[in-house]
C-alpha cells in the first residue's frame, strides 16, 4: 500500500494536464485533478476552439461578397454578435463536459478549486490536503495587462469572447498571433480596427516575408495596422467612448469603443507555493524544467505554457503523454521540440514549420529560397484582391527542405501534410518527385523552380 492519497496530482485541467492525468490512468496510476475555472483550459474554453469558430464567422463575410462573381445574388445578410457568442457558448460547454467525462470515466477525481503545494508532496485545495507521489503543474497562462493608466478600461483575449456587443471601434494593441487574429475576426464581422504595435513588423518570430505579406493582406481587409507605436495612456469620456493617446505614432490621439491588449501571456505561477518549496522559476515566473519535464524538484514536473517553451495546444498535449509515460509507463520519453508546425488563424492564414530564412541563414550560411505569390484561382471570378504567398527554404549543401511557410486560404490545412515531409528531412528533389494535386495551391509546394541562392554574409 502507497504511502501517498495518489500517484499523480495535476494542477490544471487543460490540454497538458487532462492528457497527462489520463495516460497516467491508463497505465494504473491513481491520478487526481485540480481546477479553478472550467475543465477543459484555455485552448477548449478561451484560446483555440472559440477563436476558430469566430474566424469562421467572420470569413462569411466575404464569402457572401465573393459568391457574386459565380452567379449567385443575394439580399444583404444580417449579422448577431450575440446569437454567435451563444452558439460559441453551447459549443464549448459540450466539449467541457466532455473533458469531465473523460476524466470521470478514467477514475480520475476532479478537485474543484485553486490547489497550492505545501511541500514537495503534497497540495492543498481549499480545506482538503492530499499527498501524492508525484505532481504534475500545468495551470497554463494568463494574459499580461501592461501597466499603463487607464488599463483597467482595456479587455484581453478573455473578454473578448464574451462581449455582449461587436464594438463599432476597436484598438488591438500587440502585434502577436493572437492581436492578428482577433484583429481578422473583428475586422470581419464588421468593426473599424485599429491594430497598434512597437515593432518594426507584425508577427515577431516568424519569416520576414510571412510578417510583410500577412501585413499587406490585413491592409487590404481594412485593417489599420500601425507600426513603432505604442498606447501611453486611456481614458473613458463621459458618453463611454475610449480616448487613446498613442506615444510614437502620428495619430495622435484615438476614439473607439474598446481596446484589447495582447501583449503576451504571464505563466501561471505566482501564489501556489512553487518558489516556496524550491521549483526553479524562470525572469518570466515559467517553471525551468529539463527534456523530461522535470523540475528542479525531483518529485515536481511541469508541462504546457507554465514552462514558457513553446505555448501550443499539441505540444502541452505532447508533453503531458510523455511525462505520464516517463513515470508509469516503464519508458522514458524526452519530449521533441524541433520543426513543430502552427498557424495563426489571421485574414488570412499562415501556416508554418521549420526555420525562417534567417534562422536558417544563421544555421547553414547558405540556402535556395523558393517563393512564390499568387492570385488564387478563385478570385479570378470572385473578383477580391488577395494573394497568396509560399516559400521553400533549402539547406544549399544538404538539399534538405528546412522550412516551408505560406500566408493564404488554407494555409494551416496545407502546412500540416508538408511538415511531415520537413519532419522527415526530405530534399528539395523528393519534393519534386511528388505529383501535385491540381488545379490547388498546394501544388506549388512540389512544383517550385525559381530559387533565389543567400548567403550568410559574415560580419568582420
Ligand atoms: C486567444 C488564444 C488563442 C489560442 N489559439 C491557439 C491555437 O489556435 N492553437 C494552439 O495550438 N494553441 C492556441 N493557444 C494556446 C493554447 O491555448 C495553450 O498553449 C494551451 O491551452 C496550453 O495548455 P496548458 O495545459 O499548458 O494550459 P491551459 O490549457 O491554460 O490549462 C491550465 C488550466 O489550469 C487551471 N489552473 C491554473 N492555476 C490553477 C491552480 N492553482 N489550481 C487549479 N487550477 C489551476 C486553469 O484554469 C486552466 O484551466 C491559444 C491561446 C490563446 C490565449
Amino acid at each position: 500500500m502507497s504511502k501517498f492519497d495518489c500517484d499523480l496530482f495535476v494542477i490544471g485541467a487543460g490540454s497538458g494536464g487532462v492528457r497527462a492525468a489520463r495516460i497516467a490512468a491508463g497505465f494504473g496510476a491513481r491520478a487526481m485533478i485540480a481546477e479553478n475555472y472550467r475543465v477543459g483550459g484555455t485552448c477548449v474554453i478561451r484560446g483555440c476552439v472559440p477563436k476558430k469558430l469566430l474566424a469562421y464567422a467572420a470569413h462569411y463575410a466575404e464569402d457572401f461578397q465573393d459568391a457574386r462573381g459565380y452567379g449567385w445574388s443575394h439580399a444583404n445578410p444580417a449579422f448577431s454578435w450575440p446569437e454567435l457568442i451563444r452558439n460559441k457558448d453551447r459549443e464549448i460547454g459540450r466539449l467541457s463536459s466532455i473533458y469531465s467525462g473523460l476524466l470521470a470515466r478514467s477514475g480520475i477525481a476532479i478537485l474543484e478549486g485553486t490547489a497550492r503545494l505545501i511541500d514537495p508532496h503534497t497540495i492543498e485545495v481549499g480545506e482538503r490536503r492530499v499527498s501524492a507521489r508525484y505532481v504534475l503543474v500545468a495551470t497554463g497562462a494568463h494574459p499580461f495587462r501592461p501597466p499603463l493608466p487607464g488599463i483597467e478600461h482595456a479587455i484581453t483575449s478573455n473578454e473578448a469572447f464574451e462581449l455582449r456587443q461587436l464594438p463599432g471601434r476597436i484598438l488591438i494593441v500587440g502585434g502577436g498571433y493572437v492581436a492578428v487574429e482577433f484583429a481578422g475576426i473583428f475586422a470581419g464581422l464588421g468593426a473599424m480596427v485599429t491594430l497598434s504595435y512597437r515593432g518594426e513588423q507584425i508577427l515577431r518570430g516568424f519569416d520576414d516575408d510571412v510578417r510583410s505579406h500577412l501585413h499587406e493582406e490585413m491592409g487590404r481587409k481594412g485593417v489599420r495596422i500601425l507600426l513603432r507605436s505604442g498606447v501611453s495612456r486611456i481614458d473613458r469620456r463621459a458618453d463611454g467612448v475610449l480616448e487613446v493617446a498613442l506615444a510614437g505614432s502620428p495619430e495622435g490621439n484615438l476614439a473607439c469603443d474598446a481596446v484589447m491588449v495582447a501583449t503576451g501571456r504571464i505563466p501561471n505561477t505566482a501564489g501556489i507555493g512553487l518558489s516556496e518549496i524550491g521549483v526553479e522559476l524562470d525572469g518570466e515566473g515559467g517553471v525551468v524544467v529539463d527534456r523530461y519535464c522535470r523540475s528542479s524538484v525531483v518529485s515536481v514536473y511541469a508541462v504546457g505554457d507554465v514552462t514558457n517553451r513553446i505555448a501550443l495546444t499539441p505540444v502541452a498535449i505532447r508533453e503531458g503523454a510523455a511525462v505520464a509515460t516517463t513515470l508509469f509507463g516503464g519508458t522514458s520519453v524526452p519530449v521533441d521540440h524541433a520543426d513543430v508546425p502552427s498557424a495563426v488563424f489571421s485574414q488570412p492564414p499562415v501556416g508554418t514549420v521549420g526555420l525562417t530564412q534567417s534562422e536558417a541563414l544563421e544555421a547553414f550560411g547558405e540556402l535556395e529560397v523558393y517563393r512564390t505569390t499568387f492570385r488564387p484561382l478563385r478570385h479570378t471570378l470572385s473578383g477580391r484582391e488577395e494573394y497568396t504567398m509560399m516559400k521553400l527554404i533549402v539547406d544549399a549543401a544538404s538539399q534538405r527542405v528546412v522550412g516551408a511557410h505560406m500566408v493564404g486560404s488554407d494555409a494551416p490545412e496545407i502546412i500540416q501534410g508538408v511538415a511531415i515531409a520537413v519532419k522527415a528531412g526530405l530534399t528539395k528533389a523528393q519534393f519534386d518527385s511528388t505529383v501535385g494535386i491540381h488545379p490547388t495551391a498546394a501544388e506549388e509546394f512540389v512544383t517550385l523552380r525559381d530559387k533565389e541562392l543567400v548567403h550568410r554574409t559574415e560580419t568582420v
